[in-house]
């Protein structure tokens, strides 16, 4: 098929009806169930906010934020001026010149309990494209064939929307709530740099101070058609990036010495390669492959269930790695080499060489205890490891009994035919982290319905989202929300 025919560029809310009402079947969209019909919650029927927030979810991946250089106060006033109409007084949160977060508030009380409060976050900015490997403008957010193509699609502009739209839902049904809720769109989410989260809690942190949030992080997980299982993410690993700096002696390439740093940096990068840093569970990776083993096929659920045993544990852990990268990420401290660099002629052997290892520690490692094995297997006086600056922290988890927690549990649970909800450990970082340190319970859920396909498309080509899948995102949202944040 010609996918051009059948693509449109979204100008309204009109088009975008146009191209939703092609029968979903038709499209052959994977959906979470046989028929999506948002059931009647504390906030009623939420399939129109659904398609009004498909129209911002459009305009905001219109609004190019790539990061670098991110430019998000674009965004971020495009968001505060659909606030303003519907009577909020949302507030600019500017960072560095041109980037800005946004938060408005929905009061519950005359005074403010920043501990019960609950946050609604997701970011504005997203990573950059490389344009001639999208089939499509990649900031023009075309629909086809049911899904909505753009960069931020779904990291994380869908959540953007999402969460505009519950908070939306919210003030115009005129529910009593038992505790503020609080709406805000993040800067530099991406790059972590100077207009990341953790500036904006340094310098305005009275503005969106919070005992609970939601925010990107865990994925409703799409296989074969049906909701395999809801990841709600309480924890997330830690980065820290290590350059090795092979040094040698430089001189004429006629004459190949022994102590070339390029080949000294290149065994020592096969080595790290070929290495695996020991297993440690923790709590809450132990509670996900618990609740994941019966949901895999009987070997792999065997295998899964065997890796903490005595006899078969190592085999097991082995088995389980190998069958998916995501698993042996949370099953370990992890170590990519990312960039390479070395040389200043082809005819001169250069005087070092240098490579950067991009460092995933468990929550609970430490930085110190990856150097020391590392050295170890490199075993070469001639290459040294050195830390880099702006390692992350690692955070408490988010706790596993709190009511929030029990609420996505029940509601997401309820909503996607009973498939459970796991407690997930991210391997990629998120603005939670930096919430935990301040004692928010924080809790990652992307509330889409998406394929591990439509994944790995985040921050890679072609990123998009089912619009059906949206339209059932806001719905389980606006439930989850209701049902921790209305009097009732
Ligand atoms: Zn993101």
């Amino acid at each position: 098929m010609n996918g051009k025919r059948f693509a449109v560029i979204l100008a309204g809310a009109t088009t975008l009806a146009l191209a939703i009402h092609t029968p979903i079947a038709a499209q052959g969209i994977p959906q979470a169930e046989p028929a999506v019909s948002p059931s009647v919650g504390l906030l009623g029927n939420t399939s129109a906010i659904a398609k009004e927030a498909e129209v911002w979810l459009a305009e905001l991946v219109r609004i190019n934020t790539s990061n670098p250089p991110g430019n998000e106060e674009a965004a971020a006033k495009y968001v505060a001026g659909l606030l303003e109409k519907e009577g909020f007084r949302p507030e600019l949160l500017e960072l560095t010149p041109g980037r800005s977060a946004v938060a408005a508030r929905l009061r519950s009380a005359a005074v403010a309990d920043p501990a019960k409060a609950l946050l609604l976050v997701a970011h504005l900015d997203v990573v950059p494209v490389d344009k001639s490997r999208w089939t499509v403008d990649p900031f023009a957010a075309v629909v086809k064939d049911g899904y909505l193509y753009g960069r931020g699609a779904i990291d994380d502009k869908s959540m953007v929307a999402a969460n505009l739209a519950v908070f939306v839902a919210l003030k115009r049904s005129g529910v009593r709530l038992n505790r503020d809720v609080i709406f805000l769109a993040t800067a530099d989410e991406e790059t972590s740099g100077d207009a990341s989260v953790k500036m904006l809690i340094a310098k305005y942190w009275d503005k969106f101070a919070a005992g609970y949030a939601i925010n990107e992080g865990g994925n409703v997980f799409l296989k074969n058609g049906k909701v395999q299982y809801i990841g709600v993410q309480a924890s997330e690993k830690v980065a820290a990036n290590v350059a090795v700096i092979a040094r040698g002696t430089s001189g004429h390439a006629s004459q190949p010495t022994k102590d070339n740093p390029v080949v000294h940096l290149a065994t020592a990068i096969a080595k790290i390669g070929a290495y695996s840093a020991p297993v440690h569970f923790t709590s809450i990776v132990r509670r996900y492959f618990e609740g994941l083993a019966p949901l895999e096929d009987d070997d792999i659920g065997k295998w899964i269930r065997s890796m903490e045993t005595s006899d078969r544990g190592e085999h097991a852990q082995r088995v389980v790695s190998d069958a998916s990268p995501l698993w042996n990420s949370m099953l370990r401290d992890t170590i990519a080499p990312t960039v390479l660099s070395a040389g200043v002629a082809n005819n001169v052997i250069p005087a070092e060489a240098r490579a950067n290892l991009n460092v995933r520690l468990l929550p609970g490692d430490t930085i110190d205890t990856v150097l020391n094995d590392l050295n170890k297997l490199i075993n070469d006086p001639a290459v040294k490891l050195e830390v880099q600056p702006n390692a992350g922290l690692a955070a408490p988890p988010s706790s596993l009994e709190s009511d929030f927690y029990n609420i996505i549990s029940k509601v997401t649970s309820q909503e996607f035919a009973g498939a459970p909800a796991l407690p997930f450990q991210s391997t990629w970082l998120t603005d939670s982290a930096q919430l935990r340190l301040h004692n928010v319970q924080a809790y990652g859920l992307v509330p889409f319905p998406t394929t591990e396909e439509d994944l790995r498309r985040m921050h890679g080509d072609d990123e998009r989202i089912p619009l059906v899948s949206f339209d059932k995102g806001v719905d389980v949202l606006a439930k989850i929300v209701a049902e921790f944040a209305v009097a009732h």
